[in-house]
């Protein structure tokens, strides 16, 4: 995977230490980075060129507030930059608001997850108690129409048969009508995609729009295709005017860059994204969520703002390795995290901060009055471990009752606080196996910078 973008630039920023503000000579090297880490996310290039312009407009003279250094301070007119293109307008629900059956067309490719996004689109409608049918139009696949019946079954909507030797275009109203006789609020027409843009294709979902005059044409596109989607959106958007976008496989490893070019190039909003196989699979699209994915850095943001100076980043940095290279995490790591926590403001006001995919999506198991006593006892617990053995302290198995009593004595606390030190120090560690190979410490690295 490529590095972070705030990785990236925080190796920039080392040479320009002191400086205010950005300003024409240090932004370009910075946008360069920016320009590399959006290509990695498969941005297109003329999307990428046209994004830049604007981020360094807005950046140019941007005063460089508190401890933040002018590459931070980017990240973060780059990431609100981002969020903005794609989110402008708000979180983009279903547009209704017509004489039902509301008529909602989808288009796109084949595989890129029209049928499924159908059924989603079926269910998630369901829950807003609407009645719903389907309807597809892709006679060439009977496979297809197949398809859309099973997973039209699977959210609890109603399906419309279609025969392949029909015209999808007879087909459609036929299910219009159907659905009008049966006071039916939406039917969701799914289309044949082909592989590749196809003038056959093109022309035959135009004849479908120009028939259904549909409230929505749904523009379904796979977040995987990276550079391509560029090209593909660009001939949907001249056949159709699309009313929106649903990006899918976004629980894919891909950054997410597509959504970016796009939305620039339809100029419709993103209103869904696919985040799974299944039938509940379906999001409200996160525009700020997703800029932080293109970037490649989490919700990084308000973590940079609490960051202070004074991180220990070789310290840092060979707890990273360590922790990648799977040698464990043991009391020494502890002691210097613990450390370099006091550093950074302390230990509950950053966990609360860090990104739910690194702490496995919830709040870790640590509770707010663990964490208000780790950080009033931060000195004790320093006590308690300098007064092991190094041996002790790379092997904490070794801590049987008699090591304890020794420790506790030598630190001048009692028994029970060593017990509470290893408990600490044993979800510490299974945090940091949750984090490997990308997690806190490459963080802290990053944003000491
Ligand atoms: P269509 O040809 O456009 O109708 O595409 P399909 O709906 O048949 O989807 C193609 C493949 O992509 C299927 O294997 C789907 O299960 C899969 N798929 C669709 N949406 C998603 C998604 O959001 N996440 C994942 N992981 N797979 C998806």
């Amino acid at each position: 995977m490529a590095s972070a973008l705030s990785e990236r630039l925080s190796r920039l920023v080392k040479t320009m230490r002191g400086q205010a503000r950005i300003t024409e000579d240090n932004v370009q090297d910075m946008l360069r980075e920016v320009r590399m880490a959006l290509l990695e996310a498969d941005v297109a290039l003329p999307v990428v060129r046209d994004f830049i312009a604007r981020v360094k407009e807005k950046a140019l003279g941007q005063e460089v507030v508190g401890s933040l250094s002018p590459g931070q301070a980017l990240v973060g007119v780059v990431h609100k930059e981002l969020a903005a293109t794609m989110g402008a307008g708000g979180v983009a629900e279903l547009n209704l608001a017509t004489q039902p059956p509301a008529v909602i067309l989808m288009a796109g490719l084949q595989g890129a997850g029209k049928t499924t996004t159908t059924a989603k689109l079926a269910r998630h409608l369901i829950g807003r108690k609407k009645k719903v049918l389907t309807v597809s139009g892709d006679v060439y696949r009977p496979a297809a129409i197949e398809q859309l019946k099973t997973v039209t079954q699977q959210a609890g909507a109603e399906w419309f048969p279609s025969q392949a030797s029909d015209q999808p275009v007879d087909i459609a109203l036929a299910a219009v009508d159907y659905a009008k006789k049966h006071y039916f609020d939406v039917l969701l027409v799914d289309t044949a995609g082909r592989l590749a843009i196809d003038e056959a294709m093109m022309a035959e979902i135009r004849a479908l729009h120009a028939a259904l005059n549909p409230i929505e044409t749904l523009f379904v596109v796979d977040a995987m295709q990276g550079q391509d989607a560029i090209n593909v959106a660009k001939a949907f958007k001249e056949a159709l005017p699309l009313t929106g976008i649903v990006l899918t496989k976004l629980d894919g490893d891909s950054r997410g860059g597509a959504a970016l070019s796009v939305r620039q190039v339809t100029g419709a909003p993103i209103k869904f994204a696919g985040v799974s196989e299944k039938i509940d699979g379906l999001e409200l699209f996160d525009a700020e969520r997703h800029a932080g994915r293109v970037l490649g850095m989490g919700d990084i943001l308000a973590l940079v703002e609490q960051v202070q100076q004074g991180v220990d980043l070789q310290a840092a940095q060979k707890l990273a390795d360590k922790v990648k290279s799977g040698s464990g995490f043991d009391l020494e790591d502890f002691l210097s995290q613990i450390s370099q926590m006091k550093n950074m403001g302390g230990l509950s006001g950053l966990i609360d901060k860090l990104p739910a995919q690194m702490t496995g999506g919830k709040t870790p198991q640590l509770g707010a009055a663990d964490m208000d006593r780790a950080e009033r006892d931060v000195r004790r617990m320093e006590g308690i471990i300098r007064s092991m053995t190094p041996l002790e302290r790379r092997k904490p198995e070794l801590l049987k009752a008699s090591r304890k009593r020794r420790i506790a004595a030598g630190a001048g606390v009692q028994v029970q606080e060593v017990n509470r030190l290893l408990n600490q120090f044993e979800q510490m560690q299974g945090m940091m196996k949750k984090m490997k190979g990308g997690g806190m410490m490459k963080m802290m690295k990053r944003m000491g910078g």
